[in-house]
């Protein structure tokens, strides 16, 4: 059976994305079953999809096994695309969501509902064990609030309304979330584009 890793030390991506790739007949391999839990891997790229290849390529390297990973964030059109791939650090090195999103409010207190705009962006590269890699892009877009609304999910949550329902993702919860986030976009385009490279 073919073997893939889900190159991400976090368990609900872990989940989501093996769910996903059951379709395939894959044994889907975490980075504790590889013996690399808890490795640390340097984002040094200038994109989703660099980071994103980065971190799959570094595990298939050190597992000779196909390896799939992503990188996500938050897109704001009034502070030019920031924070972007930051979106994780954005008020700093040890900061946590309320940081963040405290952050992100005070930026945009002047701005209009007009200019608001906003994305989540999601790339996830698959690097095979020959060296190639295939990376997708999925991408969610919505209007930046003006106070944190919902319990549920994490990150920017709170502040990402969805315009056509009038909802922050966090008052939307996981299961409608996950229907329509940027990540469920590019985990659809990735099980095309694996169907095309393996051939299944
Ligand atoms: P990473 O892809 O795990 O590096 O995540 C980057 C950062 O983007 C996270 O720490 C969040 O701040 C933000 N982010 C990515 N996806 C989401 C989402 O679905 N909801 C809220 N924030 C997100």
């Amino acid at each position: 059976m073919l073997k893939a890793v889900i190159a991400t030390n976090n368990k609900h991506k872990l989940e989501e994305i093996g769910q996903m790739l059951v379709d395939y007949n894959m044994e889907v391999l975490s980075m504790g079953a590889v013996g690399l839990e808890g490795l640390e891997i340097i984002e040094d790229g200038n994109s989703f999809e660099e980071n994103a290849i980065i971190k799959a390529k570094t595990v298939m390297e050190k597992t000779g096994l196909l390896s799939i990973a992503d990188d996500s964030g938050l897109e704001v059109e009034a502070i030019d695309n920031r924070p972007g791939i930051y979106s994780a650090r954005f008020a700093g090195e040890e900061a946590d969501d309320e940081a963040n999103n405290q952050k992100l409010l005070s930026l945009l207190k002047d701005v209009p509902e007009e200019k608001r705009n906003a994305r989540f962006v999601c790339a996830i590269a698959a690097v095979f064990p020959d060296g190639e890699a295939l990376t997708v892009r999925g991408e969610c877009p919505g209007r930046i609030g003006y106070q944190p609304e919902g319990t549920t999910g994490f990150g920017y949550d709170p502040l990402f309304i969805v315009p056509q329902l009038d909802r922050t993702f966090a008052e939307l919860g996981s299961e409608a979330k996950n229907k329509i986030s940027h990540r469920a976009v590019a985990l659809e385009k990735l099980k095309i584009a694996l169907k095309d490279r393996l051939g299944v």
